[in-house]
């Protein structure tokens, strides 16, 4: 039509000014499962350390058969939403394995933990109440804390100073809910639960933790920040993802209270205005927490790959952020070398991304590796091994 035309040129204009300030995402192509060594389309082989894949459950034979015989029994897709035709058997159950897994008293699903993040406030909160927001918080809390009417506070990033005055100054209102990441994606830094937590009681607030990057990580046997800090069953809601540790398909969830969790029921607006997950998704998710419940072997050798990594790229001379969970940020501060660097890596067959402004401060570009439970000891040597030697070729190494 030609009402296109202008706003095609307008579009086309802002496409080009991204491209020319190098900030145009292009998306490789992989032609593998999801695994510590993918293939791309290139037909390359290479090392994958910046995938989400904590677990290593991506391409799990047993999440596999297990979605394949639910496709079997129970169909490929719901057609509904929850409340109308789309709860089966197994949703309920994935839902208590949830509520099992970190010890709360009910779950709640969603097509992603970013729907389960964007409706979470609207329905709980009020313009009468306050929400206490982590600055550096994933964008879908951010979002979420946007449709909701409560006043908004915020305080820098996992700062209890800072989070002591705002909740001092949102003593004004009603409730007060403390939102936070369980680990923050950029740096690989958990959030000072035990403390957030005291200054949520000393203020009369409640505390909301999203665990999407710390769930299966975090924490001896992997029930995340809560089990980390000693708190579990405490906090008041959770919520996390079936995208990351838990295999990786797709899906999220709340969970906690339980009075909220059937508020949630009835009010949430992308639980209830979107599709119900399909039953080979539901079914897997069930097998992953059931092979966590069986054995700790996965998260242990995430635990030994993450602390080997770190201690051998800081003995090599690297610049780490200091890290609990399974990401590691290798600082190089310049933008550009960042994607040398990783351009770099990738010719030597190690797939990693290079981070900087804006995903991170100015002056703070990065490379994030993120280590597997999938990965064997070699793949770390190699992936050291390659740092090194580009490290050293563009000058970071002395
Ligand atoms: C990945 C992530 C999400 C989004 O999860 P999806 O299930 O992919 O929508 C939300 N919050 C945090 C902290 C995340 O890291």
């Amino acid at each position: 039509m030609k009402s296109y035309k202008k706003f095609q040129e307008y579009l086309q204009k802002e496409l080009a000014d991204i491209q020319s300030s190098g900030l145009y995402k292009n998306e490789r192509i992989i032609v593998s499962p999801q695994d510590a060594k993918i293939k791309v389309s290139t037909g390359n082989e290479v090392l994958n350390f910046c995938a989400n894949n904590y677990l290593g459950l991506s391409d799990n034979p047993e999440l596999i058969a297990a979605a394949k015989e639910a496709m079997d029994s129970r169909g490929y897709g719901m057609s509904s939403v929850r409340f109308i035709c789309g709860t089966q058997d197994i949703h309920k159950q994935l839902e208590k394995t949830i509520a099992d897994f970190f010890g709360t008293e009910d779950t709640i699903l969603y097509a992603a933990c970013f729907d389960a993040n964007g409706g979470v406030f609207e329905p709980l909160l009020t313009e009468n109440d306050a929400i206490i927001s982590d600055s550096l918080n994933h964008a879908s809390i951010i979002d979420g804390v946007r449709l909701c009417k409560a006043v908004r506070y915020r305080y820098s990033n996992a700062d209890m100073e800072d989070l002591e005055k705002q909740l001092q100054l949102a003593q004004a209102q009603r409730f007060r809910l403390v939102v936070t990441d369980g680990v923050f994606s950029m740096d690989g830094n958990v959030a000072p639960l035990d403390k957030i937590v005291a200054l949520a009681e000393k203020y009369d607030a409640m505390v909301m933790v999203d665990e999407s990057h710390s769930a299966g990580v975090v924490g001896k046997t992997g029930r995340g920040t809560t089990e980390l800090y000693n708190l579990r069953g405490e906090v008041e809601i959770l919520t996390g993802t079936l995208g990351k540790a838990f295999g990786g398909a797709i899906g999220g969830f709340t969970t906690g209270k339980k009075e909220m969790i059937e508020m949630l029921r009835q009010r949430s607006r992308p639980y209830l205005f979107s599709n119900s997950i399909p039953p080979a998704v539901a079914a897997a998710g069930i097998k992953a927490f059931q092979l966590l419940d069986k054995t700790n072997e996965r998260q242990n050798k995430l635990h030994e790959n993450t602390a080997y990594f770190n201690e051998k790229m800081k003995a090599a001379g690297f610049d780490i952020k200091p890290t609990q969970s399974a990401i590691c940020a290798v600082m190089l501060y310049d933008a550009k070398l960042s994607q040398d660097m990783a351009a770099a890596l990738l010719e030597e067959g190690i797939y990693v991304t290079g981070f900087y402004y804006p995903v991170v401060p100015k002056g703070q570009a990065r490379i994030r590796v993120q280590l597997s439970a999938a990965h064997e000891k070699e793949h770390l040597d190699k992936c050291i091994a390659a740092f090194t030697k580009i490290g050293e070729k563009l000058g970071i190494l002395s």
